[in-house]
């Protein structure tokens, strides 16, 4: 259950009364549920009459911008002298849907120096201890669900509206692959359920998430899956890495690799999967697991990163070949915990 203490609620409404300067944040390369629960937080904010910014590091994907609101998130790579700005005036930071400042990434120096009061709302185990208040809970499907459960407990006991339900439902959705994972837990779908009754259109969320892919995107899956899986049943693991020459002769664009590293999953008796995608200053790791395997541990000893049990992340600044054999001997010493 949330460890929402009555004091930290207390605290955030004392602040919240006083109408201070408010921005929300969250992290590099944002997904569904970081966007989705800005946005919901957003919405709900307004309804206490607090108009609060919204600043993100780099580019919102293509699947998410429709969602509404999304015009008013400012990026920090292209609005700098703006987001400064805006970052050193707030009073009060929430910080969603990451437990590391360094998942701000080139904003993150501005984060740390900030005198505002800092309000972590997360679901990512072991915070760092530089927020004021911490809303935290490993077991919450997504930060998402963590905002509504935060909104409905201050004083006014914030309903969301439309907007912020969908924004709130689409951080859900996409953070549970469309409820299939992380949401072992009867509060997931009792909020998923009041969101709905908020007037969410679901069939509209999946088209927009989900069925509004390029044909590029289409086609890089396609070549991932067939010519880029190497598959390793001796560990119980699968990888696919892209070069940035591979990535370009598919015209991509941000967000076109999200959910790939997903599919080796899918391949019976896998039960880890990786995704190597070379970015300008290093190549960006992503990882999967089933079960116990801790994917967050991989990443935490070996790639400067960390995340979820089941979801994680992190960055090689080797060679996209050097990875690889970094990860196949990484397999070799964990080849005993990969077939329990
Ligand atoms: P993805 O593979 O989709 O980028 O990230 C999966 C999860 O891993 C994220 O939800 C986040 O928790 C975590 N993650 C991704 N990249 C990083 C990283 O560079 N550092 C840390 N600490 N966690 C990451
Ligand atoms: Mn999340």
């Amino acid at each position: 259950m949330p460890k929402i203490t009555a004091n930290t609620i207390n605290a955030i409404q004392l602040l919240l009364n006083e109408k201070k300067e408010v921005l929300i944040v969250s992290h590099h390369n944002p997904d569904g549920d970081a966007i989705g629960s800005m946005l919901g937080l957003y919405y709900a904010l307004k309804q206490e009459n607090i108009e609060a910014s919204l600043i993100i590091p780099n580019e919102i994907p293509e699947s998410l911008s429709w969602l509404p609101g999304a015009d008013k998130i400012i990026r920090f790579s292209k609005h700098k002298e703006i987001a400064k700005k805006i970052i050193t005036n707030s009073q009060v930071i929430f910080a969603l849907d990451f437990n590391d400042p360094e998942r701000l990434e080139k904003m993150s120096e501005l984060f740390i120096k900030s005198n505002a009061t800092k309000i972590l709302i997360d679901h990512h185990p072991s915070p760092k201890k530089c927020f004021n208040h911490v809303i935290s809970d490993i077991a919450a499907s997504s930060t998402a669900e963590l905002v509504y459960v935060f909104t409905t407990m201050l004083n006014k006991k914030i309903t969301p509206d439309s907007n912020a339900a969908t924004c709130l439902f689409t951080g859900i959705m996409t953070d549970t692959g469309s409820f299939s994972y992380g949401c072992n837990n009867p509060r997931t779908f009792k909020v998923a359920a009041e969101l709905v009754k908020q007037g969410v259109n679901i069939e509209d969320v999946q088209q927009q998430v989900y069925n509004n892919f390029t044909e590029g995107r289409m086609r890089l899956v396609g070549y991932s899956l067939t010519n880029k899986l190497k598959v390793f049943p001796e560990y119980r693991t699968a990888f696919i890495s892209l070069t940035r020459d591979e990535l370009n002769s598919f015209d991509y664009k941000i967000g076109d690799t999200e959910g790939i590293v997903n599919y080796p999953l899918s391949i019976k008796g896998i039960i880890f999967s990786a995704l190597f995608i070379e970015n300008t200053d290093y190549i960006k790791v992503s990882l999967r697991s089933k079960g116990e395997f801790p994917a967050n541990k991989i990443c935490e000893n070996h790639f400067a990163g960390g995340g979820h049990k089941n979801a994680a992340g992190g960055k090689s600044f080797a060679s996209m070949q050097e990875t690889e054999e970094q990860f196949v001997s990484i397999l070799k010493e964990y080849k005993k915990d990969l077939n329990k």
